[in-house]
């Protein structure tokens, strides 16, 4: 009997249900697979808890049979975090998906770690409250993926990220043991808040079985505005003249490469009557519609917009919105190398043309795709594999362009992953954005929760100790 029949029979004998392991071909395919596509995948089964419990006898057994775990959400991921590269057990947290508590004094929300993050903002907007953290996945991840990437999106420029939004965990770590975080307290002054350590920490140090959230109102008087620029020095000039001025909730960029992509994709209708080099959408709350028309004509007396368009309802708003939320899904056909790089926002123009510049001299024959969250210093480049190349040999080409993309967002003080985390894919250049020291210290706190390297091992390092 090898290891993998001694721990699923062990689990049986535990007392988890034939229902919640699964080795079938379709599972292994489904489970094992996440939205990166540069990295294999061959998971031994699929466990599917749908208890605290029965996440907490996963681990026990994988500790016993030294068979490595690997948390998985809505498998939305971009950095290959939920992949199992060298067999080993996927744990789904799909059945756990209850709210089991909503309090409305407190404004928070309790929910098992499976919930998607949609359905948390439809529950939220029933009780006339937001969930802010706003992403195009939204519809596929979890709250438990969210939280163990710490998700950005379209409006962290207003509300910040999932970590502002996190007011408790219930957490199995890799010995098995449950944790409970901050239980919702407003203040605690009782020494270190590990709670923060398991947000981002992409289910290395434990599985978030519940989170509690904590949620605002909702956002009133909201103008979402699409403008076409012509160069980056205005971009930053908008981006101040409406933070400034307003309550900015969303600044998001693309290009005309973009813009075409994405129209060829859903066939919306140009936004505007001319092509421009740069869009933006710009959404604004609490302002009242004169002073963003009167802010629009002080920008375009100023030269900084060639054109523009201010959404007149809600269907506008949607479609001005898919404009920039679906270039991810356009761009798939062309089998895009993604980076995901972040540098301060007053640094995007810099960053920019330093990048363009040396992809056209040193890959002239790549196209890339720029988009992303400006408002908060996050660019997303893509690269658009040429038909001539073969998959593997555009994946070689663009880790040389990686080295070299890192070293400038090095020099700026940036972060080689601004939101889509390290996983596999860009384990390697971590000590682009991390010291030694730091990196040391990360590895020493997952020997503290995790220390037979039980959850999700070969993920943000490289070294891991292993079985
Ligand atoms: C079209 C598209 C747009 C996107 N836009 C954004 C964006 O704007 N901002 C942004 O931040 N991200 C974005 N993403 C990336 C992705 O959606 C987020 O990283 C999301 O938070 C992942 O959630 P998930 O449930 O899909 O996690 P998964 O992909 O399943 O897992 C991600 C990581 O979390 C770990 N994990 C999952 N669940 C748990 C758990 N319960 N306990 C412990 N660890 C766990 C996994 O092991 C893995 O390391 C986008 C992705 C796509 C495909």
């Amino acid at each position: 009997m090898s290891e993998i029949e001694k721990f699923i029979e062990h689990l049986q004998l535990d007392g988890i249900p034939l229902a919640h392991l699964s080795t079938r071909p379709e599972d292994l395919q489904k489970y094992g697979r996440d939205w990166s596509t540069q990295n294999p995948s061959h998971p031994c089964c699929i466990l599917f808890p749908d208890s605290i419990e029965e996440i907490q006898k996963m681990v026990l057994g994988a500790r016993k049979y030294k068979i490595p775990l690997v948390p998985s959400g809505g498998r939305t991921g971009l950095s290959g975090g939920a992949l199992a590269p060298n067999g080993e057990a996927i744990v789904s947290l799909e059945r756990m998906n209850k709210i089991l508590e909503f309090n409305p004094i407190d404004a928070t929300l309790c929910c098992q770690a499976g919930v998607i993050t949609q359905e948390i903002q439809i529950f939220a907007e029933a009780q006339g409250l937001c969930y802010p953290v706003d992403f195009a996945a939204k519809g596929s991840s979890q709250i438990g993926g969210n939280v163990a990437t710490n998700a950005g999106g379209i409006k962290v420029v207003r509300y910040g990220l999932t970590r502002n939004w996190v007011a408790g965990l219930r957490v199995v770590t890799g010995t098995g043991e449950l944790l409970e975080l901050n239980r919702s307290l407003v203040k605690d002054a009782t020494g270190y808040d590990l709670k923060h350590l398991f947000l981002g920490s992409e289910g290395t140090l434990g599985i978030i079985a519940e989170v509690t959230l904590q949620l605002t109102s909702l956002p009133k008087s909201v103008e979402t505005l699409l403008l076409g620029v012509s160069d980056l020095e205005c971009i930053m000039k908008l981006f101040r003249l409406f933070r400034n001025e307003t309550r900015l909730m969303a600044f998001e960029f693309f290009t005309d490469l973009a813009l075409h992509l994405v129209r060829k994709h859903n066939g919306l209708p140009d936004p505007l009557p001319s092509p421009c080099p740069y869009y933006l959408v710009v959404e604004t709350e609490g302002s009242p519609r004169e002073r963003i028309l009167s802010l629009f004509e002080k920008a375009m007396e100023s030269g900084w917009l060639i054109d523009g368009v201010i959404s007149e309802n809600a269907a506008q708003t949607r479609d001005l919105w898919r404009l920039r939320e679906e270039i991810g899904e356009a761009i798939i056909p062309k089998e895009p190398y993604k980076n995901d790089v972040s540098v301060k926002i007053s640094r995007v123009p810099d960053l920019l043309r330093e990048v363009d510049t040396l992809i056209r001299r040193d890959y002239p024959d790549f196209q890339v795709v720029w988009f992303g969250h400006v408002g908060d210093g996050n660019l997303h480049i893509n690269v658009m594999k040429p038909e001539a190349l073969t998959s593997s040999e555009f994946q070689k080409r663009c880790e040389h362009v990686n080295e070299k993309l890192f070293q400038v967002v090095e020099k700026m003080g940036g972060s080689i992953s601004a939101e889509h985390g390290v996983g596999i894919t860009k384990r390697a250049y971590l000590h682009h954005t991390r010291s030694q020291s730091e990196i040391d210290s990360m590895k020493k706190i997952k020997d503290v929760f995790d220390p037979d390297h039980i959850l999700n091992p070969g993920k943000i390092f490289i070294n891991n100790k292993s079985f």
